[in-house]
């Protein structure tokens, strides 16, 4: 058998083919990212729970149905693992928060049991930011999550596990969840692809809510294909999310472009300007270079009402957090303290100690935002940019394929550099956050690299498209990974094992 790896280096493409020609199995492949896990997690910290005995045996059980002609899908024996906000029947489900360490979930979100019924083999469950809020992974209850490409920096976040993992071959695809950027923006981080599908394309049955109105799930991946073959199993209506749409595509698979020719591609002036690292202008905008050389007409375009959507995110975003983490106060949901005076002193004190830092910030946050008197001047202006916005948006695309920005302003930094001021953790959100205030398909893809101090950290370039659009957004993706070939070069897990890092 292989060593991990080897194996775990390869794409999910490159093992359903060796699957299919019975070169490997899925106990082999299961066996190795296992061994990857126990090799590395020890200093990644990627994952917070591992279901080695249930991977292994579904892996053998997927093997069977293999050898009998009778595979579930085409991604049968594939494993995967989960950010631990999205529901697994009978496991903990945390969302890293003290207040549901404890928490077993009772059901499947509909997500993961579409990953089931394609016979894919889970893995475990990934450490994240509490509730999904940060963009570093280092709110999460149970201990930072490193960057597999320098252990002293972060992976980003909210799903840095999820980054993580993909990026160290801990997880050959790992599903986060996006509210404004978490997602892509770890994906950018730690150098893999990171898809943010469009709102209602994959059910949010089962996740954990943070902002309703904005949250999606989706993959991190090496290649823009393996997000696609992922994308095909999660998508899909589902009755018991009503914002589900029916009406989205379900074919994800990329066309092969061998010409960018007849596509055009708008730059957002207002996304190259001040906040912006030289380091990510330099790489996003080699990467325009590259999709021009490939056919495509580049051009600048305006969204006059970008300035605004930052602000616009975090009152809506903590307005809605607000009420969905109403449920957890010791009673319904969650931590219970142990003494109380009445029933008051027991929510009030199981919340003061169930939750981190930054969630009782977005709570108070979207509490205020949404109190009587201020209403009109934060909830209500915020969600007339997130339709200014929209507009926008939907002008820019009436005359480009694909809007290109910088998925985040900077590379990877280091562990604490911004923990002290959150207004700055805040400003690194935003490019991402307008795809979910729109509610569009939004793929990161990486693009190239920036070198500090001897290291070699990932940069990450972002594409947006119309609503139902995501299927070439992949395929131009897709083509310009065959180009530029971004992945080449020393992968994290060499780098890892050369530095003996590993647990
Ligand atoms: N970083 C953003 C926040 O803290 C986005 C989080 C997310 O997408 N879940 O809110």
């Amino acid at each position: 058998m292989r060593p991990y790896p080897e194996l775990c280096q390869q794409t999910i493409t490159e093992l359903l083919a060796e699957l299919a020609s019975g070169q490997v199995t899925s106990a082999e492949i299961t066996q190795a990212y296992l061994d990857s896990i126990a090799a590395q997690n020890g200093a990644i910290n990627a994952y917070l729970e591992v279901f080695a005995a249930s991977a292994r045996k579904e892996a053998a059980a997927s093997d069977e149905r293999r050898r009998a002609g009778k595979t579930l899908s085409a991604m049968d024996g594939i494993p995967v693992a989960v950010k631990d906000n999205m529901l697994v029947e009978g496991e903990k489900c945390t969302c890293a928060s003290k207040m549901l360490a404890d928490f077993i979930a009772p059901y499947n979100a509909t997500a993961v049991e579409k990953l089931r019924d394609a016979g894919m083999v889970l893995l475990g469950k990934l450490n994240m930011d509490e509730f999904a809020m940060g963009s570093s992974n280092e709110n999460s209850a149970f201990g930072v999550c490193r960057n597999p490409w320098s252990l002293n920096r972060v992976p980003g976040g909210s799903s840095g596990g999820a980054a993580a993992a993909v990026a160290a071959g801990m997880a050959p695809v790992a599903l986060g969840s996006d509210t404004g950027g978490s997602i892509r923006q770890p994906a950018s981080f730690c150098g893999v692809v990171g898809v943010k599908p469009a709102y209602g394309t994959v059910s949010r049955y089962g996740l954990v809510a943070f902002a309703s109105s904005l949250d999606q799930i989706g993959p991190l991946t090496k290649t823009a294909e393996d997000a696609a073959l992922v994308m095909s199993v999660i998508a899909g209506h589902d009755r018991r999310d009503a914002t589900s749409d029916a009406t989205l595509s379900t074919d994800f698979v990329p066309q092969a472009l061998p010409t960018l020719e007849g596509l055009t591609i708008g730059l957002p002036r207002e996304c190259f300007g001040d906040g912006l690292s030289m380091p990510v202008y330099r790489a996003v905008q080699a990467a325009a270079e590259q999709l021009r050389l490939m056919g495509a007409n580049v051009v600048e375009v305006s969204i006059p009402s970008l300035p605004y959507a930052l602000s616009a995110y975090y009152v809506l975003s903590s307005a809605e957090a607000s009420s969905n983490l109403a449920r957890f106060d010791g009673v319904r949901y969650g931590y219970r303290v142990k003494e109380y005076a009445d029933l008051d002193e027991l929510y009030r004190k199981s919340r003061e100690e169930g939750f981190g830092l930054e969630v009782k910030r977005r709570i108070m946050l979207g509490t205020f935002a949404l109190s009587s008197g201020y209403q009109d001047q934060y909830y209500l202006k915020a969600q007339q940019a997130r339709e200014l916005l929209r507009y926008e948006f939907g002008l820019a695309l009436e005359t480009c394929d694909a809007l290109l920005t910088p998925v985040a302003p900077t590379y990877a930094y280091k562990l604490g550099e911004k923990t002290a001021d959150p207004m700055e953790m805040y400003m690194g959100d935003l490019y991402t956050v307008p795809a979910n205030l729109t509610g569009l398909p939004n793929v990161s893809i990486p693009c190239g690299h920036a070198e500090e101090g001897g290291e070699r950290l990932p940069v990450g370039m972002s594409l947006t498209g119309a609503r139902d659009s995501l299927k070439k957004l992949l395929s131009i993706a897709a083509a310009y990974e065959g180009q530029a070939k971004p992945n080449v070069g020393l992968r994290p897990y060499e780098h890892l094992r050369k530095g003996g890092e590993t647990a």
